[in-house]
């Protein structure tokens, strides 16, 4: 039954167009269960009912024309009660609605099972029989499960339509929903990255060129091949003959008497080269896995294993085809910092993330380049947006696909005021970051995840609140050398002379592996990051803090941060390692060296119940709301499905940063807010109404952030504060600081 069930939902994901795929469905599911009949009905949210979709029973000229509304007749039902319905006899049922269009007087037996996606009902699947009976357990759950497994594809497929308009027609504009990431509004064109070749990626798409599709194909077959060729003979010399065989076996497999010749056919079938390949790799795999003898079950590896590798190089045509457009819209399953690192920073005007959430590095990272980004739009093919035309909305999460010349003009329109905006913000910028009642605040930049160090004219911030190190270490293919990265580091610390530039030592692992030094985890967030590797490998460790106290030997402004603290051996232990470094260092220059001042990252809840001790230990402590966010509330950061729960204006994380900051100024432990809450204007008020003074923002934030501080008081804010911590929700905390803002008239100044 396993195997039906991932089959059915599998051929469902890669039917492109949705009528097909769900025909398809109607008739699978009702040959897996052996009964008579079996539809798909759709909500309809606009209409208020439920279309039939497909039907594999009823009378198929209803498909698409008969719809029952939501509160109606037994479809309807399903929908409200958002449970499966199973009748032995359907007309006899009060909530039976006759519906002669669909011809189902010779059924009795019914069973209903709701399709439902994030908590909103996409449908109802039925099956019906002639004979009065209960359907059975097994059939039963055998249809909630494929319900349950079909929604998220059913509402991929529903986006995929949405954002393709299909061959032959007329394109239109679509909007697509995703997360916002980063504030602000841009224009260009969809360039997709893809990261190395992967099945699951592709979603299937026809073509209209053939011939075109069919180049493609044998030139990535002539590329693998030759490749097989010089890998057989360089290993001659370290294999038996045959164990190289597999490699002519490989070579046969792809000659057009084999899979080749099936591939062609898709192809003048009407499938992209790569949707063609696709198709005949999983169709053959299958066939392996579903072969009893273990020795053909394990052919199926190979024969994905050899498509892989073709797909490969037909990727890179495709990618080849696409030159960088002027404007870059980054598209990508996963935006990573070594695809951010290909694109020219002038020609990069927003990035669009398939997966990943609202404080994901990947939004972190457009937040700190300042361009706009949209997260979490799961399921749409990659492929299917290159070259488009798209707005970003970053503050909103919309994505808009070739829209139409008023819509445009609109969003252009936007991008105006925004500038002006941002024009209005700078005219300040050089001015003290003061309150009205005359509050000073420190406002620093949290920099290092962009290609270029993102520099900000001294005058402007008070120093470097948070240097990410990770970066360099991302996109490089090995660990940076010890003088590669004191160059790095010397460059930051000789732009900020006589301010203090907190760097933090690596930390990587989470949402930031380094693809040289593979991690896998089932819970990464909760797992090998931060400190817990570098402490692993103080060779690693060792190595940084030298080139970062090398770096600092002229500007002697360094001071040391460490990540994902969570006990305090942890704090002594890397305390142990940066005194025997300023050891090395010393003796090695012929120096006296003086440890710079070293802090810790607040960003692990146990740490906050250990602020007493940590205070004798460490010179400062910067606190990272985006993590600290994540643990408390126990949501992903990273996981766009439970986006709508990670929240750091939730009461209670607020609460918990209140505590801290009364208890770090009782134990005058100097401490800044370097997470995301701190760039935030709703953010940022409520922690300076804490007591907070020390702030550290993306650079692109700052001239917003201060100009707000110096229109509010800290009394004013106090008042907020308390009705924040009194709130139940996020959605009141953000109300009442929104309704604090516009009765000071700073609403239509601020668009965030
Ligand atoms: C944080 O966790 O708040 C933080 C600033 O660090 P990062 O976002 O790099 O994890
Ligand atoms: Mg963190």
């Amino acid at each position: 039954m396993l195997s039906q069930l991932r089959r059915i939902v599998q051929d469902v994901a890669q039917e492109p167009v949705l009528s097909q795929a769900l025909s398809g469905l109607v008739s699978n599911i009702k040959s897996a269960l052996d009964t008579e009949c079996c539809s798909v009905y759709l909500a309809d949210y606009d209409q208020h009912h439920f279309m039939l979709m497909a039907t594999d029973g009823l009378n198929p000229d209803a498909v698409g024309k008969v719809a029952i509304g939501f509160s109606e007749g037994l479809i309807g039902w399903v929908g409200q009660r958002e449970e499966p319905i199973n009748l032995a006899a359907a007309h006899q049922h009060p909530r039976f609605k006759v519906t002669p269009e669909v011809s189902e007087d010779r059924f009795s037996a019914f069973l209903g099972c709701p399709i439902i996606h994030h908590r909103k009902v996409l449908g109802v699947l039925t099956i019906q029989q002639g004979t009065e009976r209960v359907f059975s357990e097994d059939e039963e759950s055998f249809l909630v499960t494929l319900g349950a497994q079909l929604a998220s594809v059913l509402a991929n497929a529903e986006l995929r339509e949405a954002a393709s308009p299909g061959i032959g027609s007329k394109s239109r504009s679509s909007q697509l929903n995703g997360l916002p990431g980063a504030p602000g509004i841009a224009i260009g064109e969809a360039y997709v990255l893809q990261p190395a070749s992967d099945f699951n990626a592709v979603s299937l798409q026809r073509s209209e060129e053939p011939d075109k599709e069919l180049s493609r194909f044998y030139r990535a077959v002539r590329i693998t091949k030759a490749e097989f060729k010089r890998s057989s003979e360089r290993m001659a010399e370290h294999l038996p003959a045959d164990a190289l065989a597999i490699f002519d076996v490989y070579q046969q497999l792809l000659d057009a008497a084999s899979l080749g010749q099936e591939i062609e056919q898709q192809i003048a079938d009407g499938w992209c080269a790569k949707s063609a390949l696709k198709r005949v790799v999983e169709k053959f795999a299958r066939q392996f896995e579903d072969m009893e003898d273990a020795y053909f079950k394990e052919r199926a590896t190979e024969i994905r294993d050899l498509g892989e590798r073709v797909l490969i190089h037909l990727l890179d045509t495709e990618q080849r085809h696409h030159k960088l457009p002027e404007k870059v819209v980054l598209v990508a399953e996963n935006v990573t910092a070594s695809m951010l690192a290909e694109v020219p920073r002038q020609q990069l005007v927003a990035i669009v993330s398939l997966r990943g959430s609202v404080n994901s590095h990947a939004a972190i990272m457009a937040r700190a380049l300042g361009v706009p980004a949209v997260m979490g739009v799961e399921g749409l093919s990659l492929m299917q947006w290159q070259g488009q035309r798209v707005i970003v909305d970053g503050y909103q999460g919309h994505l808009l696909l070739d829209p139409a010349e008023a819509i445009y003009a609109e969003y252009q329109q936007l991008i105006s005021e925004d500038a002006e905006l941002s024009a209005h913000y700078q005219a300040e910028v050089t001015l003290p970051a003061e309150s009205v009642c005359g509050h000073r605040f420190a406002l620093m930049i949290n920099a290092g995840l962009a290609v270029d160090p993102e520099q900000v004219n001294n005058d402007v911030c008070d120093g470097v609140g948070l240097y990410r190190t990770e970066f360099p270490f991302i996109i490089r293919n090995q660990f940076p050398t010890e003088q590669e990265q004191i160059a790095l580091y010397r460059d930051m610390l000789s732009a900020y002379p006589g301010k203090p530039v907190i760097m933090r030592t690596l930390d990587v692992g989470g949402d930031k592996p380094l693809p040289y030094f593979a991690i896998n985890e089932e819970n990464p967030f909760l797992g090998w990051r931060g400190i817990r590797l570098t402490l692993d490998h103080p060779e690693i460790f060792l190595v940084q803090i030298r080139a970062m106290l090398k770096a600092d030997i002229a500007s002697n402004n360094l001071h040391i941060l460490l990540p994902m603290i969570s006990e305090l051996s942890e704090v002594d232990e890397s305390l142990r390692l940066i005194k025997q470094a300023c050891f090395e260092v010393g003796d090695e220059l012929g120096l006296e060296l003086v440890r710079p001042k070293v802090g810790v990252m607040v960003e692990v809840p146990s740490i906050m119940y250990q602020l007493k001790e940590l205070a004798t230990k460490v010179d400062f402590c910067s606190i990272g709301t985006n993590d600290l966010t994540q643990y408390l509330l126990a949501v992903d950061r990273n996981n766009a499905r439970v986006a709508s729960l990670y929240d750091a204006m939730h009461p209670a994380v607020l609460r918990a940063l209140n505590q801290m900051g009364q208890q770090l100024q009782a134990l005058q432990l100097p401490t800044s807010v370097c997470g995301e809450l701190a760039g935030e204007p709703a953010g940022v008020l409520l922690l300076a109404a804490m007591g907070y003074d020390s702030f550290s923002m993306n650079s692109s934030q700052l001239a917003k952030i201060k100009w707000l501080l110096r229109r509010v008081s800290v009394q004013e804010l106090q008042l907020v504060l308390n009705d924040a911590l009194n709130s139940e929700s996020p959605k009141v905390v953000r109300r009442k600081v929104h309704g604090f803002l516009e009765q000071k008239n700073l609403t239509s100044q601020l668009r965030s």
